[in-house]
């Protein structure tokens, strides 16, 4: 179980949060891209990336010249978030009208791997499975040209929405069907091609 931390602590529906490490685990296993947010001389940005989960860790990788890697590398805080969406809830009101999702959130401040081979292969191996054994490695250029960043999975919140339209006696007079649109990320059969 994760400590509830004043700053994770979900405020707005906390009977939808769940404490479970192993929760927070499956949904970074199950996304492809994650939100990086961070200020930047006032300015909050949010930049999506390829990430992996390596144990309690998340790892993502850029560019030496971004702006988001050398920022996060110098210790500057940031909060990545991984969200699934699950389905669309359609309720007799509009007020009520919802979605089901898995909606992680982790705060810290990144180190940089030195190591970046092992987690390269991380990262590519979340998201194609098998890839790495096919592919050419990254040379002594290539990596000296990436960043690659480890967020600790020490701050966190896990936000799971499931359930069902909820309706109010302000409802009566108005009967549209109500229920879920399931929605899922399906990968589709590979097509070969090359630039
Ligand atoms: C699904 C997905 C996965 C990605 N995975 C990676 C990854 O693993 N590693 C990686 O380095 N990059 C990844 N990218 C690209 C990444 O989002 C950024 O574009 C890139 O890292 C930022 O480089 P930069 O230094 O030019 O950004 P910055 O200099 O920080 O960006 C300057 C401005 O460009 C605009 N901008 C930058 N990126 C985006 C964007 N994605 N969409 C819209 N506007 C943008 C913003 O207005 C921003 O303020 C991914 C993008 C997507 C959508």
């Amino acid at each position: 179980m994760g400590a509830p931390v004043e700053r994770t602590r979900i405020r707005r529906l906390p009977d939808k949060a769940v404490r479970e490490r192993e929760a927070l685990h499956a949904v970074l296993d199950a996304g492809l891209a994650a939100h990086v947010a961070f200020a930047h001389e006032g300015q909050p940005y949010a930049i999506p990336v390829a990430y992996a989960r390596a144990g309690d860790t998340v790892l993502f990788h850029g560019s030496t010249g971004s702006r988001l890697f050398r920022h996060l590398a110098g210790g500057a805080p940031c909060c990545l978030s991984v969200t699934l969406i699950d389905g669309l809830i359609l309720a007799r009101s509009a007020f009520e009208a919802s979605m089901r999702y898995r909606s992680a959130m982790i705060l810290g401040t990144c180190t940089v791997v030195e190591d970046q081979v092992p987690a390269l292969r991380a990262i590519s191996e979340h998201l194609v499975p098998g890839r790495w054994a096919l592919i050419r490695p990254p040379s002594r250029k290539e990596l000296a040209a990436t960043l690659v960043l480890a967020l600790p999975l020490s701050e966190w919140s896990l936000k799971v929405s499931d359930g069902w339209p909820e309706t109010s006696p302000d409802d009566a007079g108005w009967s549209p069907p109500t229920g879920v649109i399931p929605i899922r990320t399906v990968r589709e059969a590979f097509i070969e091609g090359e630039a």
